[in-house]
C-alpha cells in the first residue's frame, strides 16, 4: 500500500495498468464483518457467510423418475417377454413404506417412494397391460429410472460454499436440502456523492454555466441492482475544500464504501485528493492507463474503502465497472470472480494512440460465420458523451498496446445487460 508520504510527492504519481489498479483496489477491500441469519425468501442476492450443509439428503429417499412400474430384476428369469402381476399402487407422497411382493410389479408415479426390493422402473410406455398384469419385452438396466437417495446432495454434505451470491437456483437447492434459514454477510453500506459547483438535479431549472447531474443517477441505478448493497445518497457537494473534507470524513465513519464523482484531476477546483490526503487516507491508486477515466483514486479512508471516480459520466461508468465493482464484490464477501466478456469481431476500423486500455461502446451488427457477434463502434470515445453508452449493447476492450483495429479482428466485448 502506498503511504501518505509517498502519495504526497505529487499528483502525478505512477500510472497503473487497469489490471494492476484493479488488483490494488481488490487488495484494499476487506469483507464486511459479521453475519445475519435470514429466511430463504429474504435471501435472494445475498452472500453466504458460512458453508451451508444439507439438513436432509436430496432426494431424501429412493424414488421413481417416471410414471411406470417398479420391479425386481431377479424376477425376470429366462428370456422375455415377461409377465408380472401388479401388486401395489404407489403415488407421490405415499408414506406406507411398502415392500415389493415377490414376482410382482408395483404401479408407480414420478416422485413416489420406490418399494423396498425394487431395483428398476420401467416407463409405462414400454409395457402392455392386460387386466392387472403387465408385459415387458426388454430387460431394464439395474437402477433404471430410479433417483437414489442423496444422489444430488448427500445428507450433511456441503450444499453451498462461503462467498456465493444466492441466486434463485441456489436458493432452490438449499430449500431442497431442508435448509430454511441461511447466514449471510451484512449488506455493504455504500455512500455516493457528486462534486461540482456546476451540477443541478434534473427537474430543476438550469442556470448559466450549469449542467444536470448524470453521475448520481448513474451510480444509484447501478448500485441498486446489487442486492448486497445498502445505499446512502449524499447528493451534490460544492467544490469547497472544507465541506468536502468534512463530508467524506463523516461518510467514511458510517459506511463501508464511499464513492464520489468529480474533483479527482489535478485542477485547482479538484479538491477530492487534497481532502483525502488531509484526512490521512491511504491512497493505493491515483492514475490508471485507462481511456476513458485516467484520473481515478482508490484508497482507504478510516475504515472505509474510497473510490474517487472521474466526473465525466462515461469515465465514471467505466472506472466503476472495471475497478470499483470488483473491489466492491470483495467487500460484500463474494469469492467468485465475475468474468463476463465474450469473443466478438470488429466491423470497424480504428487507429489510436497506444498506452491506455480503451473501452469503446459498440452495438451488435450480426454475426460472423463462427457465430461470434460482429460489432460496430458507437461515438468517438469522448468521455463526456452519454449517447454512445446509452445505445451500446456492449463495450469493446482495446488492449493498451494495440495501435489499429481493422474489420474482422477479434475483440473482447463486455456485454451490457439491460
Ligand atoms: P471533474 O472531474 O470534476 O473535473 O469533472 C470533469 C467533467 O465532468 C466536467 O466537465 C464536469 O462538469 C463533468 N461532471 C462532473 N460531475 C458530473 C456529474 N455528476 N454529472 C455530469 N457531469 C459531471
Ligand atoms: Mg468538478
Amino acid at each position: 500500500m502506498t503511504s501518505l508520504a509517498a502519495c504526497s510527492t505529487g499528483k502525478s504519481g505512477p500510472t497503473l495498468s487497469v489490471d494492476a489498479a484493479r488488483l490494488r483496489a481488490i487488495a484494499a477491500a476487506f469483507p464486511v464483518a459479521g453475519q445475519e441469519t435470514i429466511p430463504l425468501d429474504a435471501a435472494v442476492g445475498r452472500v453466504t457467510a458460512n458453508p451451508v450443509k444439507a439438513a436432509s439428503a436430496l432426494p431424501p429417499f429412493d424414488n421413481s423418475a417416471m410414471d411406470g412400474y417398479a420391479l425386481r430384476l431377479s424376477d425376470l428369469t429366462g428370456d422375455g417377454p415377461w409377465n408380472l402381476p401388479v401388486s401395489a399402487r404407489i403415488a407421490a407422497g405415499d408414506g406406507r413404506g411398502l415392500s415389493l411382493s415377490n414376482g410382482s410389479a408395483a404401479r408407480i408415479f414420478t416422485g413416489a417412494p420406490l418399494p423396498l426390493g425394487a431395483d428398476a422402473v420401467v416407463m409405462q410406455e414400454q409395457v402392455t397391460c392386460s387386466g392387472d398384469t403387465i408385459k415387458l419385452m426388454q430387460r431394464p438396466r439395474p437402477g433404471q429410472n430410479i433417483r437414489c437417495v442423496g444422489e444430488d446432495v448427500a445428507q450433511g454434505a456441503l450444499a453451498m460454499a462461503t462467498g456465493l451470491m444466492l441466486s434463485p437456483p441456489r436458493l432452490a437447492l438449499l430449500a431442497g436440502c431442508g435448509v430454511a434459514y441461511v447466514a449471510v454477510r451484512p449488506r455493504v453500506r455504500v455512500a455516493v456523492l457528486s462534486t461540482g459547483n456546476e451540477l443541478v438535479e434534473a427537474g430543476h431549472a438550469l442556470g448559466a454555466g450549469q449542467i444536470y447531474n448524470s453521475n448520481r443517477v448513474l451510480l444509484r441505478a447501478t448500485l441498486s441492482r446489487l442486492p448486497w448493497v445498502e445505499l446512502t445518497d449524499l447528493g451534490i457537494l460544492r467544490d469547497d475544500p472544507t465541506r468536502i473534507r468534512t463530508a467524506i470524513r463523516h461518510a467514511a465513519q458510517s459506511h463501508d464504501v464511499v464513492i464520489s464523482s468529480g474533483g479527482v484531476s489535478a485542477g485547482e477546483e479538484d479538491h477530492i485528493l487534497d481532502a483525502l490526503r488531509a484526512e490521512a487516507a491511504e491512497l493505493d491508486v491515483l492514475k490508471v492507463a485507462i481511456r476513458p477515466g485516467k484520473p481515478l483514486t482508490v484508497g482507504r479512508l478510516g475504515g472505509a474503502l474510497y473510490f474517487g471516480l472521474p466526473g465525466n459520466p462515461y469515465a465514471a461508468a467505466i472506472t466503476f465497472s472495471q475497478i470499483a465493482q470488483p473491489a466492491l464484490r470483495r467487500v460484500a464477501g463474494l469469492m467468485d470472480a465475475s468474468d463476463t466478456w465474450l469473443p466478438a469481431v470488429a466491423g470497424f476500423s480504428y487507429r489510436r494512440t497506444t498506452g491506455r486500455r480503451e473501452y469503446v461502446p459498440v452495438t451488435w451488427a450480426g454475426r460472423d460465420p463462427m457465430g461470434r457477434p460482429l460489432v460496430e463502434r458507437l461515438g468517438y470515445g469522448a468521455s463526456a458523451s452519454l449517447s454512445p453508452i446509452a445505445q451500446a449493447m456492449g463495450i469493446a476492450v482495446i488492449p493498451a498496446d494495440l495501435a489499429e483495429i481493422h474489420p474482422g479482428q477479434s475483440l473482447q466485448v463486455e456485454p451490457l445487460f439491460e
